[in-house]
């Protein structure tokens, strides 16, 4: 008899072991998709992990139930990655396999239910009962949600399992196949026809007008066979009329599978020859990559490192291999997927969340398959694909912290997790910014990764020239309009009559645009959570960032019940008013999360902007990475000291990034570009080195305070969050739990602390962190910690306790 190891896409701890039913044993092996059930009745879509034949002991086994689809096997090292970092992460297994697999190919089950063989007496029935029974239908099943949703009840099961007792119904679990092939339906002749038998089909037909025309139509196209819709729009006829012609047997339909990833067509244009410094740079690499696995480029805003990758793709795929792209954002791929469709046409896979769930199945189905495409252009989740001999990663601007996920579990980081995959598929990897983040930075200078520069931009155009505006005096002076300085104005306004283009940044960290009393001063909360509701002034509701709660038509103030709530701080919606005012005649866009909502907008707004149809681009964190922009002579920073004073140890390395980055986006091509950042707090070291702009100096001078203080890249962090309704219940438990820490680490346990939003949902919150030094095993240390976190949630005292852990946390 054969057992297999499955891993369960739910938050429970470890593998179970499950029999191979003799009928599946050849089709269930390692990596396989298979369906089982799990706790009670439900079934679920697992991942074999071990084959083996040691009988469990202690329960009954029971059996595989169906392998989903044949052709689907994750390979030895995919799955070894998943447990890799549900293990680094502190995940469940089945927590990443929930990350990892598409929706789709995720099957899950669901009650069915169909008439029973009692016979029913109606008086004994509540109305429901009776509704639920004449609903019914004998032979046929009705998935629980149906039934819900006829009745108009939440949750029917109470309803169900009474009925079931009584024998009046009868219950099921099964499970819809929901990933659908996309089929297109063609038209041909149903048999082949004489010509002779075709005026006499003709003639029969004259009387039905609309039939006789489709069928000249068809005869008249000469084709053999056409798609469905195009023929029935160049024919003018209706649906309907061509399904006579098929019922009398002269044409036919056929429905044919097809795909929805198109064509794989070769690209059109030769890469770019490179400079000289790009060619010196991707020598440089080479070399690296012949003694170390992980090379750093460092090369200023507008080198054109993406050239360097471009041609190093070119090198991995004509070696037969394939590369992973990653980019930290969506919004960033738009241009991207342009500049290498032109050299690489469609060869390229694209994968993000953000696109619809079946095209994401398909990538992987083609990825597994025999022509998987040789790049794949994504964001941190593509990490997930199949890979059959991935040679190459691209990590494009490393620094960025959206790499890291923050909800739900597992909390990876995409940078380290791409090494980790690299790693296991002997491939490389070429991590990429103008400002490296200080984990990979010291890990050049420990000589573990390899460190390539490029020092000047492409075509020696000059860095931007660099100015700070100080808010505080003109305030003072009373110069200020709105969150405009005199400068930015000026400026501006010279941009404009230059014909150039504009970018205003304004952070998005602790600025959104929220509502205060005019009278007590009170902020408008969100209800559940501890934090302020942002406003929205297009649709004139406040929505949540943490639970996703909305609320509208609030004028009154909750508070004090006498002032009114007025619109506070600047938010991009805000910005984007006031410039309309100052410059009537410009025209202007806006790019934040709630544009990037919607794809077709993202893309409308950049497109517009590289043609130059808008003059202004008016955007948080999104307008600072990446994108290039030709015309752009002027970045103006709208408040830089909300980034800086953020209270958090890796605020002035984060300011400095998107300082550098922000202006990175000016005067990419032809003249030297401007930058001007707003500040009350002008003296404040992070402005003084980011006008310096020696990387170095500003590296050399606070990797001496972290190493100080012990803050990474000098040692690793581990945050632990506790979360629960009754603030008095976390607090017992966070302190029973950091005195427990303390016997074992001592004073690498920081905390607790109540982190500024200390509360989402109603949940209270308190956090801690602990620190770790390299020498010390951090796989130890880890499950010290587990054991201790489970011990405090099978605690009586704490029951409805939430644990979080986040390795390498990121604010
Ligand atoms: P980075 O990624 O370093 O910010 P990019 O690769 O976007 O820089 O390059 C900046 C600009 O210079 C782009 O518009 C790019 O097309 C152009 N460029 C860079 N290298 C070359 C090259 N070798 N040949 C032609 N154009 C180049
Ligand atoms: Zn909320």
């Amino acid at each position: 008899m054969k057992f297999a190891d499955i891993i369960i896409p739910l938050a429970v701890e470890g593998v179970f072991t499950y029999a191979v039913p003799v009928a599946l044993e050849e089709k269930v092996g390692e990596g396989k998709l298979v369906i089982v059930s799990f706790a009670g009745n439900k079934k679920y879509t697992g991942v074999v992990w071990r084959i083996h034949e040691k009988q469990p002991v202690g329960y009954k086994v029971k059996n595989i139930e169906a392998v989903t689809d044949d052709r689907l096997q994750l390979s030895g090292v995919h799955l070894q990655f998943l447990f890799w970092m549900a293990e680094y992460y502190m995940a469940y297994p089945g927590e990443v396999l929930r990350a990892a697999l598409p929706v789709v190919f995720r099957l899950e089950s669901f009650t069915a239910v169909t008439l029973g063989d009692t016979e029913i007496d109606f008086d004994d029935l509540t109305d429901n009962g009776q509704a639920l029974l004449r609903f019914l239908r004998p032979g046929q099943y009705v998935a629980m949600r149906e039934i819900e949703k006829y009745l108009g009840i939440k949750n029917g099961m109470g309803l169900v399992k009474s009925m079931l007792d009584k024998g009046y119904i009868q219950i099921k679990e099964t499970i819809d196949e929901i990933f659908r092939e996309k089929t297109e339906k063609w038209i041909l002749w149903a048999r082949p026809y004489a010509e002779e038998e075709l005026s006499g089909i003709l003639d029969a037909l004259r009387r039905a007008s609309g039939q006789y025309k489709m069928l000249c139509r068809w005869i008249e196209a000469g084709k053999e066979q056409m798609e469905k819709q195009h023929f029935l729009k160049q024919s003018g006829g209706s649906a309907a009329i061509l399904k006579s012609l098929c019922e009398k047997n002269i044409l036919k339909i056929e429905e044919r599978k097809v795909s929805r990833l198109g064509e794989d067509k070769a690209g059109e244009q030769q890469a770019n020859p490179l400079s000289l410094q790009q060619e010196s740079a991707i020598k440089q690499i080479r070399d690296y990559f012949t003694s170390k696995d992980c090379v750093l480029l460092r090369g200023v805003t507008s080198s054109g490192k993406t050239e360097v990758y471009i041609h190093l793709i070119r090198e991995y795929i004509s070696r037969g291999k394939q590369v992973l792209y990653m980019l930290p954002e969506i919004a960033l791929t738009v241009q991207i997927i342009r500049r290498l469709r032109r050299v690489f046409g469609d060869t390229i896979g694209i994968y993000h969340s953000g696109m619809p769930d079946n095209i994401r199945a398909e990538l992987w189905k083609k990825q597994s398959g025999p022509k998987p495409y040789p790049v794949i252009l994504g964001v941190r989740s593509s990490l997930f694909l199949p890979f059959q001999k991935l040679g190459l990663v691209i990590v494009d601007e490393e620094h960025d912290p959206s790499y890291k996920q923050k909800e739900p579990a597992p909390r990876y980081h995409g940078r380290d997790a791409a090494i980790m995959l690299a790693n296991l598929c002997g491939a490389k990897v070429l991590l990429g910014s103008a400002t490296p983040s200080f984990e990979s930075y010291y890990n050049t200078k420990t000589g573990k990764y390899g460190y390539v520069q490029l020092t000047s931009r492409y075509g020696d155009i000059r860095m931007p020239e660099l100015l700070l505006a100080d808010l505080a005096e003109y305030r003072r002076k009373k110069l200020m309009k709105g969150v405009f300085s005199p400068v930015l104005i000026q400026e501006m306004q010279r941009t404009l009559n230059e014909g150039n283009q504009i970018i205003l940044f304004q952070n998005r960290r602790g600025y959104s645009t929220y509502l205060q009393c005019d009278c007590c001063g009170s902020i408008l909360k969100c209800s559940h959570c501890d934090v302020s509701m942002t406003y929205y002034k297009q649709r004139d509701l406040l929505s949540c960032r943490y639970c996703g709660s909305i609320k509208r038509n609030v004028s009154l103030c909750t508070e004090c019940g006498k002032g009114h709530y007025r619109q506070k701080t600047p938010g991009t919606e805000r910005v984007e008013e006031e410039v309309a005012a100052l410059f009537p005649d410009a025209r202007i866009a806006r790019m934040d999360l709630e544009v990037m909502s919607s794809k077709a907008k993202y893309h409308r707004v950049i497109h517009d902007f590289e043609e130059g149809k808008t003059n202004i681009l008016v955007g948080t964190q999104m307008v600072s990475k990446g994108l290039d922009f030709a015309n752009v002579k002027l970045v103006g920073v709208i408040d830089a000291d909300s980034m800086v004073n953020f209270p958090d140890f890796r605020s002035e390395e984060r300011a400095y990034c998107m300082l550098m980055q922000v202006g990175g986006r000016s005067g990419r091509k032809g003249e030297q570009g401007k930058v001007i950042v707003q500040t009350a707090d002008p003296d404040n070291r992070v402005y003084r080195m980011v006008m310096n702009g020696d990387y170095d100096v500003f590296y050399t001078e606070i990797a001496a305070e972290r190493e100080q203080f012990v803050y990474p890249p000098f040692c690793r962090l581990i945050q632990v969050e506790l979360r629960h309704k009754e603030v008095v219940v976390v607090r017992n438990a966070v302190n029973l739990l950091v005195g427990r820490l303390r016997v074992e680490l001592g004073r690498r346990v920081w905390g607790p602390a109540v982190p500024e939003v200390s509360k989402i949902g109603e949940m209270h919150r308190v956090q801690l962190l602990i620190k770790i030094e390299y020498k010390v095993s951090l796989s130890r240390i880890k499950s010290f910690l587990k054991e201790e976190l489970s011990a405090l949630q099978s605690d009586k005292g704490f029951t409805g306790l939430r644990v979080y852990c986040d390795v390498d946390p990121q604010n």
